[in-house]
């Protein structure tokens, strides 16, 4: 059976969440600067190059990277933000790409199967790659191969801010002189193990038979096997846009209270309703997560008629701590997650009976967007929209 040559690109925005910093705060270009949470007990969401020398990595706990980059810029970045630049990315892809996957928020392959009877795949994917970067600002690394992990582990290898075209044919050539964990999934119970039997580089790898692999690592040596061949079939799956949006918060102290916990329950409530209607969406789904101290993590979530309503969806979600909640157990970080959505909020017929509420939080989210999300509670908006109302 004819198969036809497969192309697949792998696009990685570099040091995303930093690159979007950089596009506000030019002044951090070239320092050492970490994203993330709390110094005691965030965790690292990214890290310039520059921190990376001090051996900062992503999901490292901020006191350990802290400690091996003290002078680091710690920046806290937000959501909207990020979505934003992650949206901007994925439209110049959709309106160029034929087939394509977004694989994280900064992260994309692209099937360019069958393209090559009319342009050359390389060539595509470099134009695209200088499209990108020079209407966002932000850098971004690729790799192009006949798959998705020679693709992914190619961008690693090009970055930052290059590409790397691994040639039909040139695969195991490639990956030969890598590292073992250049592969995901090898961690470093793998690594050690693969260590003790003298593998060290990929192409240790086929130096032993399939059998062999599959007695010290079993099915995971079968895999590897295959990996070290660069084999790998996997599929790009067609974009789809996201299903949820959620938040979640790391309390610098855990908290045992019960008004303060429903306080802060409100406000996340607050912020993902506030995303959902900048979206012009709504959701009929409401997720509450909580962690205790000890890691224990427990969800609950129900279904509701569609809504964007802070005051429709607080009562929801204080119905579902309650459900949730060990009463008095001090509690370690909550959530909220909104799924199911789907809609059109702001226009169309479904609000026309409450449009006065749309309009409402219309307003409240002008006046977020221009003082910040932290500025106004609905009761004060009503005082200020009554005001307003009078003076006509
Ligand atoms: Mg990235």
């Amino acid at each position: 059976m004819y198969q036809p040559q497969r192309y697949i690109a792998h696009l990685d925005l570099d040091s995303f969440f930093v690159s979007v910093a950089i596009i506000s705060r030019p002044e951090l270009k070239g320092k050492p600067v970490i994203v993330g949470g709390s110094r005691d007990r965030g965790v690292v969401t990214s890290c310039s190059y520059e921190a990376r020398k001090f051996g900062v990595r992503s999901a490292m706990p901020m006191k350990q990277a802290m400690q091996l980059c003290p002078h680091a810029i710690l920046v806290r970045g937000t959501r909207g933000e990020y979505s934003h630049f992650s949206n901007w990315v994925t439209n110049i892809i959709a309106s160029k790409a034929p087939l394509f996957e977004k694989a994280s928020i900064d992260e994309f392959y692209i099937d360019l199967t069958g393209m090559d009877k009319f342009f050359n795949p390389l060539e595509w994917t470099i134009a695209l790659r200088e499209d990108i970067i020079r209407e966002t600002q932000l850098p971004i690394s690729f790799g192009l191969a006949s798959n998705k992990m020679i693709a992914k582990i190619a961008t690693d290898e090009a970055k930052p801010n290059g590409y790397l075209f691994v040639q039909p044919g040139k695969e195991k050539e490639f990956l030969a002189p890598l590292p073992v964990n250049k592969f995901s999934g090898v961690g470093q119970q793998t690594f050690l193990k693969l260590k003790s039997m003298g593998i060290h580089l990929i192409g240790d790898i086929v130096k032993f038979s399939e059998s062999e692999l599959e007695k010290e690592l079993g099915k995971w040596g079968t895999d590897l096997y295959k990996k070290a061949q660069g084999i790998h079939y996997g599929a790009v799956k067609p974009y789809r846009e996201a299903k949820s949006i959620s938040t979640e918060n790391t309390f610098e102290e855990n908290i045992a209270e019960k008004e303060k916990l429903l306080k802060e329950l409100a406000r996340m409530t607050e912020k993902v309703a506030y995303e959902l209607r900048k979206d012009e969406k709504l959701c009929s789904c409401i997720a509450v997560k909580i962690r205790y101290p000890n890691f224990e993590t427990t969800t609950k979530q129900t279904t509701i008629a569609l809504t964007c309503s802070d005051d429709e969806l607080i009562p929801v979600a204080k119905d579902l701590f309650h459900q949730l909640w060990k009463t008095g157990k001090p509690v370690r970080l909550l959530g909220v997650r909104l799924s199911d959505i789907n809609g059109n909020a702001l226009q169309g017929n479904l609000f026309t009976d409450t449009k006065k509420k749309t309009d409402l939080y219309k307003a409240i989210d002008d006046v977020k967007d221009k003082y910040g999300k932290t500025s106004l509670t609905k009761a004060g908006i009503v005082g200020l929209l009554k005001k307003k109302n009078t003076k006509k």
